[in-house]
């Protein structure tokens, strides 16, 4: 569940992400007062088997039973922050048809890490950008120089616009420098598969860096501006 509205004093409507039919929105009728029963199935970031009534185009809650609900992300600010942020993110791209369970199990997974807290935030968000990128069509081109085919050197760098890598000697204007370090870590994100996308180690010092490049990438390919990013920024 990514979104919720209150309608009148006991009813909801629940924005949900689902595996088979992308975001949709349904009438979760009673909801609150009957909290103890299925409350936590039907809260906010509640990963959990819903069963519809779908009459015309509107979809009503008829029973859900809680998988897995990430509590954990309310603990402070910063996780919950990148987790709404998260939810946004599946708002606006609005995954459909092949790409919608791709794109489910990345947050979910993304979820699970952020709310374990083992790992930096800023690299699950990054991770969680570019691969979301990758599922949405816009995957970067991060192979070789597009011009020369040079695979690595010590300084290589990236355009926003079209997602593409230059060498020092074949740079652009407008692109952004990026070390090796980062350049290993933008390839892994983009070619490794799911089971493996996280269990990668980075300096810490560098996460910033990589961070800052996934961000503005999904930015520029969507063209819009996020309110749970700009929130994350004066968090953070
Ligand atoms: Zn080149």
């Amino acid at each position: 569940m990514i979104k919720e509205n209150s309608i009148g004093d006991n009813d909801r409507l629940l924005t949900l992400f689902t595996r088979d039919y992308g975001v949709i929105r349904a009438f979760a009728v009673g909801a609150k007062s009957i909290k103890s029963r299925r409350g936590s199935s039907t809260g906010l970031l509640s990963y959990s088997n819903f069963l519809i009534d779908k009459k015309g185009d509107t979809y009503k809650v008829v029973e859900a039973t809680a998988n897995k609900v990430f509590f954990g992300a309310g603990s402070d600010v910063v996780t919950l922050t990148v987790a709404q942020y998260f939810c946004e993110l599946c708002l606006y791209f609005d995954p459909h048809d092949d790409s919608s369970a791709a794109f489910l199990r990345l947050i979910l997974n993304s979820l699970y890490f952020l709310v374990d807290k083992k790992r930096d935030p800023s690299l699950i968000k990054a991770i969680t950008e570019l691969r979301i990128c990758c599922i949405s069509g816009y995957a970067p081109s991060l192979v070789a120089c597009d011009c020369c085919g040079k695979f690595e050197g010590k300084t290589m760098y990236f355009k926003l616009d079209g997602g593409l890598l230059y060498c020092e000697d074949c740079k652009k204007e407008n692109c952004i420098k990026i070390s090796r370090t980062v350049l290993d870590a933008l390839r892994h994100i983009v070619f490794s598969d799911i089971a493996n996308l996280y269990s990668f180690e980075i300096p810490e010092k560098d996460i910033k860096s990589l961070e800052k490049i996934t961000e503005k990438y999904i930015v520029f390919q969507s063209e819009h501006r996020f309110s749970t990013l700009e929130f994350y920024h004066s968090v953070n």
